[in-house]
């Protein structure tokens, strides 16, 4: 099948990667004006003059970037099928329009209001009680467009900051982890779901993921389990969705949804039997879903900013290296390395060894050496 991407980064990249061995070929629809994805045919389309020619070319459409106009897919679906639907992108991408539908479906949320001024995220602020967590309702992404509230003083200078006209306010939750549930459902509805993973966040950018996530309870697994498969029906969802969500002491709370392929499930590439990239493309093309369980332990570690040393990465037996080719700059996602280990404790000493290599790259701090440690706000 000719499969066309919306958008043109690296997520496209692994999913063309995973999608030639099985014949299809792919066309990537950039609005950015500044691919990354480097294979395929890539139609850069600022002004959207090139839509029709797009679709053209492709029998199926899918998306590696949840920023770009619904209107955009709406159009698309009119022509190509779209998966997954142009609601459940409309869905993702406003944060509002999220937490709603998580509501709506019984899903644990962090208490939370809409601000549409200084004044009014003081008055949110002092009415849920601080710590608060302030975010642009759109566009935000690794934590870009956030700010923290240790007091309702702090608001006009958060809202400044934030510099958007409509903020979702949510209480700041004192989680014991983060961790993320990765599903993929065929257009039968048939659906798997991956081993969930445990996600270590530095200024607000996934670090590193360990999955299967060490020590979880049964009981939250199935919760997980059940909210991914509500939603993805709701939205009659196809292709993979992923799901983040907080470990508090009282259960999981839900903080958001992507519609695509996900950096917390980056380890599935070696560490599970079908990668996430390969099952996508598998249902966006109404093929059976492949096998989702984990082969062993792995922990996904991700280079930013700067690729460092990366021939001594090469040289470790146990690391697999997945780079981006994109040029070095502050915070920005280059690449990243499975790392996989027949058990938790081999685990954690070879993602060590590995970060060594990697400047800027934090201490691993995670369930497996972390016994007290919870989630604290940083100002
Ligand atoms: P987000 O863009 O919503 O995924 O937020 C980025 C990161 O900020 C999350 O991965 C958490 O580490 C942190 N964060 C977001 N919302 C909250 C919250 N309500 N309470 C505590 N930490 C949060």
């Amino acid at each position: 099948m000719r499969i066309g991407v919306l958008g043109a980064g690296q997520l496209g990249r692994m999913l063309a990667l995973a999608g030639y061995p099985l014949a299809n070929t792919f066309v990537f629809y950039d609005l950015s004006g500044h691919p990354s994805v480097g294979l395929g045919e890539i139609i850069i389309d600022r002004d959207g003059e090139h839509l029709a020619d797009f679709l053209s070319r492709v029998d199926r459409v899918t998306y590696e970037f949840e920023h770009l106009p619904v209107e955009v897919a709406e159009i698309i679906a009119r022509t190509v099928p779209v998966h997954p639907t142009p609601r459940s992108l409309q869905v993702c991408q406003n944060r509002e329009a999220e937490k709603t539908l998580f509501g709506d479906l019984g899903i644990p949320t962090p208490e939370w209001r809409m601000a549409e001024s200084a004044a009014e995220l003081q008055r949110v602020a002092e009415e849920l009680g601080c710590p608060v967590v302030a975010k642009s309702n759109t566009e935000g992404y690794d934590g870009k467009g956030q700010a923290v509230l240790q007091s309702p003083e702090q608001a006009a200078e958060a809202w400044a900051a934030i510099g958007h006209k409509r903020v979702m306010v949510e209480k700041f939750v004192d989680f014991r982890r983060e961790v993320s549930i990765i599903a993929v459902r065929g257009e039968d509805g048939e659906l798997a779901i991956y081993p969930m993973a445990e996600n270590v966040h530095h200024q607000g950018i996934l670090r590193y993921s360990i999955a299967p996530a060490p020590e979880l309870d049964p009981e939250i697994r199935s919760s997980a389990e059940g909210y991914i498969r509500t939603v993805m029906n709701e939205l009659g969802y196809v292709g993979v969705m992923a799901l983040e969500l907080f470990e508090t002491d009282t259960g999981l709370v839900a903080n958001e949804m992507a519609p695509r392929v996900h950096n917390s499930g980056h380890w599935t590439m070696e560490g599970a039997a079908t990668s996430q990239f390969e099952n996508h493309i598998r249902a966006i093309t109404g093929q059976p879903l492949g096998d989702v369980s984990a082969r062993g332990v792995s922990c996904m570690v991700n280079i930013i900013g700067e690729h460092g040393d990366l021939r001594r990465v090469l040289e470790l037996p146990y690391t697999h290296l997945h780079l981006y080719d994109k040029a070095e700059r502050p915070g920005r996602k280059l690449g990243h390395i499975n790392v996989l280990a027949d058990d938790y404790q081999e685990l954690v000493w070879r993602v060590r060894n590995c970060a060594e290599f990697l400047p800027g790259a934090p201490v691993l701090s995670c369930s497996l050496n972390r016994r007290s440690g919870q989630n604290r706000p940083q100002g």
